[in-house]
């Protein structure tokens, strides 16, 4: 088989499953966006992907996707852990930003990025260290001073389910701060959550974005 045939054929099965686990909360495909996570994949497969209709692709690392960037023309997704100095490359070639969980990183993105961003607000479901994410107060500080920006867009929340969690209960926790983070920030009515092995739970509890990589692409 092609490495276009395995795409394709990977990329119908996701897109079935998003549609029956959306089907099932009385939700419909339109209201959710695919971010193909290409990161560690070469250009050629972001060439077929974008042969085949997808227009969001995801990276971590921002030397890894300065390139694919440049060459295939998309919305362009950030969602790895955030360097201070990473950051004006990562807006150098980002349209959307999905990890942002520190003021200092928003104030450097204020001064230095060449366009205006949308941008996701990670939360942390478990408050652990490491993997990224604000909880109470401090998000929505955040929050609020990118909900200020003249420039930037506060598209809404952006989660990972914690290691070891039950998605479905991480996913239902998230669903629920996010219904209180609108009612303060009512145009912050987007929410990134799910991945490969969750984007069905993901979808049950309100995802309007899904960032997929391996189902899609194959394990890293
Ligand atoms: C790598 C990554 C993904 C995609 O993960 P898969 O399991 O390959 O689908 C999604 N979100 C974040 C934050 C990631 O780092």
């Amino acid at each position: 088989m092609t490495r276009h045939d395995e795409i394709s054929e990977n990329l119908a099965k996701v897109q079935e499953r998003m549609a029956a686990a959306a089907k099932k909360v009385g939700r419909t495909l339109d209201e959710i966006t695919l971010i193909a996570v290409t990161k560690t994949f070469p250009v050629s497969d972001v060439e077929i992907l974008k042969s085949l209709g997808v227009t969001n692709f995801g990276e971590n690392r921002e030397a890894d996707a300065a390139p694919k960037a440049a060459t295939i023309a998309g919305t362009w997704h950030f969602q790895g852990q955030i360097q201070s100095n990473k950051l004006k490359a990562i807006t150098s070639w980002a349209h959307v930003i999905h990890s942002l969980d520190q003021l200092r990183h928003f104030e450097i993105i204020e001064n230095i990025a060449p366009r205006s961003l949308g941008i996701f607000c990670q939360v942390s479901l478990d408050g652990a260290q490491g993997r990224g994410g604000l909880q109470g107060e401090k998000l929505y500080e955040l929050a609020q001073k990118v909900a200020q920006s003249a420039r930037h867009k506060l598209l809404g929340l952006m989660a990972v389910a914690p290691l070891g969690a039950k998605p479905d209960e991480a996913f239902a926790e998230l669903c629920t701060i996010h219904k209180a983070f609108i009612q303060q920030f009512p145009e912050a009515n987007q929410l990134s959550a799910g991945m490969s092995g969750d984007f069905e739970q993901a979808i049950a509890h309100g995802a309007t974005h899904v960032r997929i990589g391996s189902s899609i692409l194959g394990s890293r």
